[in-house]
């Protein structure tokens, strides 16, 4: 934006900021957490602090404020405050309906201490995405500077309206390092994601890299650290990636069904411990956010854009009872398994997939699914199980998935 528009925005930034700081110290001070308070105190003294400032400023700052004061007091209880007082670093000016509006197309306005300024916007992807699935702007928004390219960004909240969404289906997902087997319509598909390979493979490249590199030039030299930074980003482009496409697919598939989305409510220690033979602790820590943590938040942020709901439940023991015969599943050295009861055989992912269905047809989280519970019946038609089913997975590999728009493809060859 041109530069004396853009000057107004940095002063009415640095008069926000200063604002919401006074309103903090009040705040902490005072033990108070609650807007309408904070308000009901300060508003008056606001107001003769900057009176060219459009009034609404006061009110968003003292949201602003109470929001910043109610997290800091409550990291303070737990004892994990590093400070006295919270510090109010990075600063977004809080908007209401007053202090913007949208102006045609192409343009806002907002109200500052210089009248109201008309600022052209740009809208992203991401934007259009929300307006084409009929989700509509609220009045709030947040503004930030940035000063870099001299522009605004606009921090925009969007709401719909929703008939209640009654599951017809479920769609399980159980995740494990390298795969995500997921149960859709009687059949588990096993999505290669070779997350944690992707993971290891990048450590043991930066590895060899440093090793070399300090041999050369000494420790922490610059050339070293441009490659690594290099390999670090192809990494975390290359996850995300992956992350999202499958995210994406499996949600739409969960739209089309009127299908609810079943995960595992993970701790806060790796799933399963199925790491735990990596045995440094940041690599384990990357290994469980790329593996299961990162593949959770893309699917629930997914979710919610298509408005599908996620159910979580427990997942202790999911892959050790056969969800047929309730019984124990013992397993050999590889990831197939024989019902100590029945005596078929079972894939590890499958019966998982088939035990978090069951949970969440039982809506208890409890982790003994009854013989019951597997008769339970999913949109008329019974859960397809039966010692005769092929608990068999579907493998399918990355390179196949990763272009696919719709699981068609594979529905289609299954049917044949
Ligand atoms: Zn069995």
């Amino acid at each position: 934006m041109p530069r004396r528009t853009f000057r107004a925005f940095v002063e009415l930034e640095g008069m926000y900021r200063n604002i919401v700081e006074q309103l903090v110290l009040h705040a902490v001070n005072n033990g108070i957490t609650k807007f309408t308070r904070l308000k009901a105190e300060k508003y008056r003294d606001v107001r003769s602090l900057y009176p060219q400032l459009p009034s609404h400023y006061a009110y968003t700052a003292c949201q602003d404020a109470a929001e910043r004061a109610h997290s800091f007091l409550r990291l303070k209880k737990m004892g994990r405050a590093r400070k006295a007082y919270p510090e109010v670093r990075s600063v977004s000016i809080w908007l209401d309906d007053h202090l913007w509006r949208v102006e045609g197309l192409t343009s806002i306005s907002i109200a500052t201490h210089r009248g109201r300024l008309r600022v052209s916007i740009e809208l992203n992807r991401h934007f259009l995405r929300y307006v084409n699935r009929g989700w509509r702007l609220t009045t709030e928004a947040k503004v930030k500077l940035d000063r870099r390219n001299r522009r605004l960004v606009l921090y925009l909240t969007f709401k719909k309206e929703v008939n209640e969404y009654r599951p017809k289906a479920y769609i399980t997902v159980d995740v494990n390092e390298n795969a995500e087997a997921v149960l859709i319509d009687g059949v588990v598909y096993l999505f290669e994601t070779g997350l944690s390979r992707v993971t290891l493979g990048y450590y043991y490249r930066r590895r060899s890299v440093q090793e070399k590199y300090d041999r050369v030039y000494g420790p922490g030299n610059r050339p070293e650290r441009r490659v690594l930074k290099r390999l670090g980003n192809n990494e975390k482009a290359l996850k995300k990636e992956i992350r999202w496409k499958l995210a994406t697919l499996i949600v739409r598939e969960a739209a089309r069904r009127q299908a609810a989305i079943v995960l595992e409510r993970l701790g806060r220690e790796p799933a399963k411990g199925m790491i735990e033979r990596i045995k440094d602790p940041q690599l384990r820590h990357r290994v469980f956010q790329a593996a299961f943590k990162g593949i959770q938040r893309a699917i629930e942020e997914k979710a919610r854009e298509y408005g599908v709901p996620v159910i979580y439940v427990n997942p202790r023991n999911t892959s050790k009872v056969c969800p047929i015969h309730g019984a124990e599943i013992v397993y050999g050295g590889n990831r197939h398994g024989v019902c100590s009861k029945g005596g078929e055989t079972w894939h590890r992912d499958v019966v998982a997939c088939y035990n978090l269905l069951l949970r969440a047809l039982g809506g208890d989280g409890g982790y003994a699914p009854s013989r019951q519970r597997a008769l339970v019946t999913v949109d008329g038609g019974p859960v397809p199980l039966g010692p005769t089913a092929a608990h068999e997975p579907t493998p399918i590999v990355r390179g196949a998935w990763a272009r696919w728009r719709s699981l068609r493809p594979i529905m289609n060859e299954t049917d044949d």
